[in-house]
């Protein structure tokens, strides 16, 4: 469970983004954040993640009861915390096996756990290819090299289906994602649903819950929730536009 409360964070140089933004997301569901362009979306996600750049100035995040706000990235990551776009675009020469299991062991490592042999791991990764439906052969290729924007999606799937977090925040901001990369996104979100993990998807457009049906949306203006209800309010926001909640 992620619960965020009375949340007011910013940049480093004292400007204030996110106004007082509470949030709850239990275990097995799935939210979704949608909001104009400049609503604080994306730094809601770099908040949650620890990027360097961002202050929280004020309320706490709790993960599963753990405040992880003080925390590093990998210690969040340690912690369960996923983050889509945490991960490097492209790294040439890097295998996507080979990136995956230095991923999988660092977040093993923090855990205090034992690393995973080459063998134990190609074993792992191979089983969660083949249930994602990943060919082999993406497995071999440098990182994101030469991806179509759906592989690139497909690994990101991978990659939170290796690292099992027990939560996970998808920032969908490539408003040019075709529709297959949608639902590459959305087939890799549904898969990976269960009653132990919950999910934050933050998008800009209704179209990608058209495919990932969420279990609640949340309208976020100026740093902040102005709305929240269930999956039919986002057909709403695609209907009327964000413009009418501006006057509410
Ligand atoms: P969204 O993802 O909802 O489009 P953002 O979180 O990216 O919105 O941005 C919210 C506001 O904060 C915008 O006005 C944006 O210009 C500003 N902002 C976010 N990150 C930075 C940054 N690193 N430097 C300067 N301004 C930023
Ligand atoms: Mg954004």
């Amino acid at each position: 469970m992620l619960e965020i409360n009375n949340l007011h964070a910013g940049l480093d140089d004292g400007t204030e983004i996110i106004r007082g933004l509470s949030l709850c997301v239990p275990a097995g569901e799935v939210h979704a954040i949608m909001g104009p362009n400049g609503s604080g979306k994306s730094t809601t996600a770099h908040v949650l993640a620890g990027k360097p750049g961002y202050q929280l100035t004020a309320g706490e995040i709790k993960l599963n009861g753990q405040d992880i706000s003080g925390l590093e990235p990998e210690e969040r990551a340690a912690a369960g915390l996923f983050l889509a776009f945490q991960y490097p675009v492209e790294i040439p020469g890097v295998s996507s096996t080979t990136f995956l299991k230095a991923a999988v062991n660092a977040v093993r490592n923090q855990r205090g756990e034992e690393q995973l042999d080459g063998l134990s791991f190609v074993k792992l990764l191979r089983a969660k290819a083949e249930e994602l439906g990943i060919s082999q052969d993406m497995l071999k290729r440098a990182i994101n090299v030469g991806f179509s924007g759906g592989e690139k999606k497909r690994f990101e799937t991978l990659q939170m289906s290796v690292l099992e977090p027990s939560f996970c925040i998808l920032d969908e901001t490539d408003s040019g994602l075709d529709v297959d990369a949608l639902r590459t996104v959305a087939d890799g979100v549904n898969k990976l649903r269960s009653p132990d993990r919950g999910f934050l998807v933050i998008t800009h457009y209704q179209r990608l819950l058209d495919y990932i049906v969420p279990d609640k949306v949340h309208v976020l203006r100026d740093g902040i929730i102005e709305r929240s209800g269930g999956a039919e309010l986002a057909l709403d926001v695609e209907k009327q536009g964000y413009g009418l909640y501006q006057e509410a």
